[in-house]
């Protein structure tokens, strides 16, 4: 273990959360096996070897997605409260585990410890949610035309859903699906990253534990590990009814076909573009804690990270100057150390990313405001630590039209009315997150209505980046359209049904038509 790992008790978190050097990636909750190549994961905090994680194989699949439909079939005849209390008693060993399962998130993908924790608290709020929701999994009722009939609808469970998250929130994204999946009534198969296998070995740890000591059939929480290979197992198997993606929109593109060759459904959470509009009426100290946090948080790693700051004429020159001395006081490093704001980013092809955006922004005709650069020396030997950057930049450029996943923030002008800014928000191929930054109700309720944001998140007077789990997740575009967490995103996991009930001794048919015998 490394001096970082010790000094901060990364080794009693792995002895917590039950990883071990070598682990196998496949289970079906009550057995654990692996027949794949190994899978090393380094961390991006210190560049040291964290463990390894045997990859699943063709065979190992089969095995797990047999075990996961025999397992469906006797969980969905369970009240569906009952399987809330068994999401209960797993929340219970999410809040006991939450500093070891933070510090694994921190140390292998690379964010805040801070930023770990809240990840794992966003694993117990949407657990304590999918508990009530456990009891309100309602359908409408409606007048039947007929006489003495009756007609309702209802929600039946789905049956096997496929989860494939990305590296930067591994462990909430897989908690967001599955904790509505189950109380829902569906068995979960889960392919996290390749890049972060061991935070999802010990949440599977966590799950097969619960499930096993409530005799929850094995199959209900299924893991699979390795690359794109093993996510396309799930996406071309008819057995799997339901695929949901979280990604690149690149990755989107390719799995919503796969699945939609198939009539399969598929829940997508792709790549955003985010922006934050600054009118003249702006406070201009909040405007910069969020566009600050919004562009560094994570070193630039959520897909609701703030992308672009869309400034108005009159206060762009403050604005400007605000921004530039914000990040001149920003401390890059350990992201463990809490001292730190900005950790680094996952790895080395990540950094080539940043490189080259910066490369691009300047050919293109931009302006670097803050100097990027990659960090060398002591403390920075991973190679991942990039400095974040501003630059000056047109919305048509298409650099700037592109998602680069790191800390690059690019300026743009705008001039006139809100519904100029609004154009240039609106003007990009994603649509996740956006925002406005305005005490003038006139802008703030243009850029919410019709006529305004186009984005699945639309906010006033606070960032782009992070969300709350009660109000439904996702964006339109690019970004894939699917919608996760609060609200009603649960019915994605369900199926609907429409019944009829006819308590008379007659057979009438509906629109009037008769047909005497
Ligand atoms: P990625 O697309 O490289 O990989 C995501 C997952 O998809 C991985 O598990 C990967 O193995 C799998 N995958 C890739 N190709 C596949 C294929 N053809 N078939 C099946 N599975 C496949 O993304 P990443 O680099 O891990 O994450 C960063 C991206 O994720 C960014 O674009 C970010 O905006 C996006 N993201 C979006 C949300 C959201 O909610 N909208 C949340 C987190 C991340």
């Amino acid at each position: 273990m490394s001096k970082i790992a010790t000094e901060f008790g990364i080794t009693e978190a792995l002895k917590a959360l039950g990883i071990e050097e070598i682990n196998n990636g496949t289970s079906t909750g009550a057995d654990w096996f692996s027949n794949g190549e190994i899978i090393e994961s380094y961390s991006p905090v210190d560049g040291q070897l964290i463990g390894k994680v045997k990859a699943t194989t063709r065979e190992d699949y089969e095995k797990v997605i047999t075990t996961a439909s025999a397992g469906f079939k006797e969980w969905r005849t369970m009240p569906a409260p009952q399987r809330g209390e068994i999401v209960r008693k797993f929340n219970d060993e999410l809040r006991r585990l939450k500093e070891p399962l933070g510090k694994l998130v921190s140390y292998e993908m690379g964010k805040s410890y801070q930023e770990g924790l809240g990840e794992v608290q966003e694993m117990i709020d949407i657990c304590d949610f999918a508990v009530g929701l456990s009891r309100q999994l309602h359908g409408l009722t409606m007048h039947s035309e007929r006489p003495g009939h009756r007609m309702y609808e209802q929600y039946h469970p789905l049956g096997v859903v496929g989860i494939i998250s990305a590296f930067n929130f591994p462990v909430a994204v897989w908690s967001w699906n599955t904790a509505l999946a189950w109380v829902c009534g569906d068995a979960c198969v889960w392919k996290g990253s390749e890049k972060t296998p061991l935070t999802a070995v010990a949440c599977q740890n966590i799950a097969a534990r619960v499930f096993e000591e409530n005799n929850v059939p094995a199959g209900i929480s299924c893991l699979i590990t390795g690359d794109y290979t093993v996510g396309e197992f799930m996406t071309k198997d008819e057995r799997v009814p339901l695929i949901s993606a979280t990604g690149s929109t690149r990755m989107g593109k390719i799995v919503a076909k796969e699945v939609a060759g198939r009539l399969g459904k598929t829940l997508l959470e792709l790549g955003g573009n985010n922006a934050i509009i600054v009118t003249p009426d702006a406070n201009i100290k909040n405007t910069v804690i969020g566009a600050v946090f919004g562009a560094v948080g994570t070193c630039g790693q959520r897909c609701t990270s703030t992308r672009r700051l869309i400034v108005h004429e009159d206060v762009y020159d403050k604005v400007k100057t605000a921004m530039v001395d914000a990040y001149k006081q920003l401390r890059i490093g350990n992201p463990l150390d809490q001292n730190n704001h900005v950790g680094p980013l996952i790895d080395k092809d990540a950094v080539k990313n940043y490189q080259q955006a910066l490369e691009k922004v300047v050919a293109e005709g931009g302006n670097i405001l803050v100097e990027g650069g990659v960090l060398e020396g002591e403390g920075y030997e991973s190679g991942c630590y990039v400095k974040p950057a501003i630059a000056e930049a047109k919305n048509e450029f298409e650099i700037v039209q592109h998602e680069t996943f790191a800390p690059v923030l690019y300026l743009l002008k705008y001039s006139g009315s809100v519904e100029n800014a609004i154009e240039v928000q609106n003007g990009v191929r994603q649509g996740l997150s956006s925002a406005i930054m305005t005490n003038n109700l006139r802008e703030a309720e243009l850029f919410l209505s019709t006529q305004g944001s186009d984005c699945g998140i639309a906010n006033v007077n606070i960032g782009t980046s992070g969300a709350e789990i009660g109000g439904a997740f996702g964006g339109e575009k690019e970004t894939g359209g699917g919608r996760e967490s609060g609200s009603d995103a649960w019915k994605v996991y369900m199926r609907r049904q429409t019944n009829t009930i006819n308590y008379t001794t007659e057979l009438p048919l509906a629109q009037g038509i008769k047909f005497d015998l």
